[in-house]
This record gives C-alpha cells, structure tokens and sequence, in this order.
C-alpha cells in the first residue's frame, strides 16, 4: 500500500480498513482478527511491532534520528457486547457485538499517522504507538501497564484521543484538567434476621434500612461534598426477596451501584462517606452491613503542559478554532492508568452531528469516515511538533 503526497494517509484504505474493523468487532481481550491487522499494517511499513501486552495488545514503535525524547500515541480497539440495529453494508457480521464507541475509527486513525510517519520520519526521537484491548469496562490498559509497559517502553508523555458527536469532523476539543471522571463500582449487603411479614418484630427488617440506605445515600453529594466538586453516587442495582413469597421479610439485600468523581480527594471522600452510611444505617436498625468499593478507573485530568502541546498540534491541523472550554463526561476511560503514570492528555475529535440521534454505546452509532484526515493529521503533527 503506497501513499502518495495528495493522499499521505492512504484515506480510502483507511476508510476500508475502518468499515472492515466495524463489520468484524471484536470484545475486549479477544481482539485477535484485530491486532493481528494492526500489526501487519505496522509491520509492512517497517515499524517494530510487540504484541502480547495486555493479551491482544500492540505497540508500535518507530525511532528516528538521535532524539532522546519519546512519546506515546494510544488507541483503544475493542467493540461492545451488544447487537447492531443499523442497517449499513459494513455492519456487524458478529452477533451481540459492535463498534458502537468508534473504537473501530481511533485505530484506524493511529494507524494511518503511524505509516505516514514511519514513510515521511520526518522528527526525531521515539514513539511509541499503543494499540489498547478492553477499554470498555474490561481492564486493558492496566493489563498493559502490569505486563511492563512503562518498563519496556519508558515515555515521557502519553496522550489520547476519543470521537465526540456534536462537534464537526474537522473540530477538535483539548482542555486542560479533568475530562473524565472516575469510574468506581460499590456494594453494600445489609444482613437482618428474616422473619414472618406478618411479625416484623420477631426479626430484623433489612428491607426498610435498605430503603432508610437508598433516600440518605443522596445526601452524600448533596450534603458531605464541596459543592463545587462535581461527584456522583447512583443505586443501581438491588436484590432481595422473592415474589412468590410475599409474606417473607428476607434476611438480606444486596445493594450496589457506581461512584464517580473527578479528583483524587473525592474520590476517597466517596468510598469512605458511602461505607460509613452503609454501617451507620445497619447501627441504626440493629443489623450488620457488608462494603466493598471496588476501585475501577482513575479519573481522566489533562496535564498542562501536555495539553498545551495537544492544544498547538490540534490548531495547525483543525480548519476551526480548537474548543477550549468542552465540557467534562462523567463517562471513563481506562486512558486514565497511562495518564497517572506520566503527563498525559486526552483530546476530543468531532464524529459530526449525532445521526438519527445516536450517541455513544447507541445500537446505531457510528464512526464518522470525514473525521479519519483530522485524527490523523492530529496525531502526525503532535509527533512532529513533540519531536523536533
Ligand atoms: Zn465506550
Ligand atoms: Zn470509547
């Protein structure tokens, strides 16, 4: 596949590569149609490629000339356990799976930067390109930075980038500070003494601590945190009981639910507050409660300076001015394990307007092909602005 200076991103293989990676999705840890495609991409134009961190994951590492300095690119390749309802010729062939984040886009786009990089080595230092598995929900960055990452493949800056309906596929959106929060699981087991429904006091009533447990577990935001830290805590998911046995009050319920925060402070002020009402609830009804906080995803907070070295590449390559003042997501990314490890950014770029208004993880999302030139555009010229 040869590139051309009126095509130095081979876009219309890009945006075959694209449509082929959303027909054939795959979930996370068994990208292996996947990383086998990347690699070989990475391979065919000389890059070194490793495999195996975090199971199917890929770096690509390309140096040029004598720069010290070296970067790191990431990409997220992994799919979504749900069925795709749009009708399109390059639609999911895999049941129940789909590239309903754009997952499918932010590794064409990568791709597409690596081999024009490696073509044109054009800077001088080292980079290193990440090709992430399980993004969504399955553990795939840490999975790479436990198999080594960073001792392997040691960086000074690291930096993301995520599709964004709304903002125009030639728009790019880099902010610094928190752009996504964290992303951290809990659960709490209130355990009564079951008894007759007819003769609540011969036991203890879990069922009514839990419900006492759900209307003072809003409290914690509204009252515990600095208001002008955004966090939330949301129920989710609650079991007790039997319906066919309605005149059974249950020994116990099971309670659990999500924690998001976009600091490191609050995030322990929200494990601490959720358990502390847990236990003093269960006081308060003379019963006993079980809390695990189950520590998922750090947030996502954009360094400065890297944010303003994403900032200078998104202006040279963006026919607009860059968003400077996009708003946080209390969504995830996993991004968030490379970011705290070195000074990191992650950046938004435009996937056009939400069509048929769907959004991310929507059964008729999309990437947008238009925005492939910017993404790897963004990601050449932030290599070579880095590496002089
Ligand atoms: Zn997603
Ligand atoms: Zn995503």
């Amino acid at each position: 596949m040869q590139s051309n200076s009126n095509d130095p991103f081979e876009l219309m293989h890009m945006i075959e590569l694209r449509r082929d990676l959303h027909a054939h999705p795959e979930l996370g840890f068994e990208e292996t149609r996947t990383s086998q495609i990347v690699a070989d991409q990475l391979a065919e134009v000389g890059i070194e490629v490793h495999r195996g961190l975090g199971k199917t994951g890929v770096i690509g590492t390309l140096r040029v000339g004598t720069g010290t300095r070296a970067i790191a690119l990431r990409a997220d390749m992994d799919a979504l356990a749900m069925p795709e309802l749009a009708e399109r010729d390059y639609a999911s062939k895999t049941p129940n799976t789909m590239h309903a984040c754009g997952h499918d886009g932010h590794t064409v786009m990568l791709l597409a930067a690596a081999r024009h990089l490696a073509r044109e080595r054009n800077f001088s230092g080292t980079v290193h390109f990440i090709f992430q598995p399980a993004e969504e929900g399955r553990g795939g960055a840490k999975a790479m930075i436990d198999d080594g990452f960073f001792e392997r493949f040691p960086v000074d800056a690291v930096y993301g980038l995520h599709n964004m309906p709304g903002l125009a596929p030639d728009e790019m959106a880099v902010v610094a500070g928190p752009q996504l929060a964290s992303s951290d699981s809990w659960e709490v087991t209130f355990r009564g003494i079951g008894t007759h429904g007819a003769k609540p006091h011969l036991g203890r009533d879990a069922v009514t601590a839990a419900g006492q447990f759900l209307l003072a577990l809003h409290t914690i935001v509204a009252r515990r945190v600095d208001p002008l830290q955004p966090a939330v805590v949301s129920a989710c998911a609650i079991e007790s009981g039997d319906f066919r046995a309605l005149n059974v009050i249950p020994d116990t319920v099971r309670i659990g639910g999500t924690a998001r925060a976009y600091s490191a402070a609050v995030r322990d002020q929200l494990e601490a507050e959720i358990g502390q009402l847990a236990q003093g609830t269960a006081a308060m009804f003379g019963i006993t409660a079980d809390y695990k906080f189950l520590r998922r995803i750090p947030p996502v907070i954009n360094d400065a300076d890297a944010t303003r070295r994403a900032l200078a590449a998104a202006q040279a390559v963006t026919g607009r001015p860059v968003v400077t003042d996009f708003p946080p997501s209390t969504a995830g990314d996993d991004f968030a394990f490379f970011g705290a490890a070195v000074p990191g950014a992650y950046v938004w770029l435009g996937n056009g307007p939400a069509v048929d208004g769907a959004l991310h993880h929507n059964s008729r999302y999309d990437f947008n092909d238009e925005a492939i030139a910017t993404g790897a555009r963004f990601w050449s010229t932030l290599v070579q602005q880095e590496l002089r």
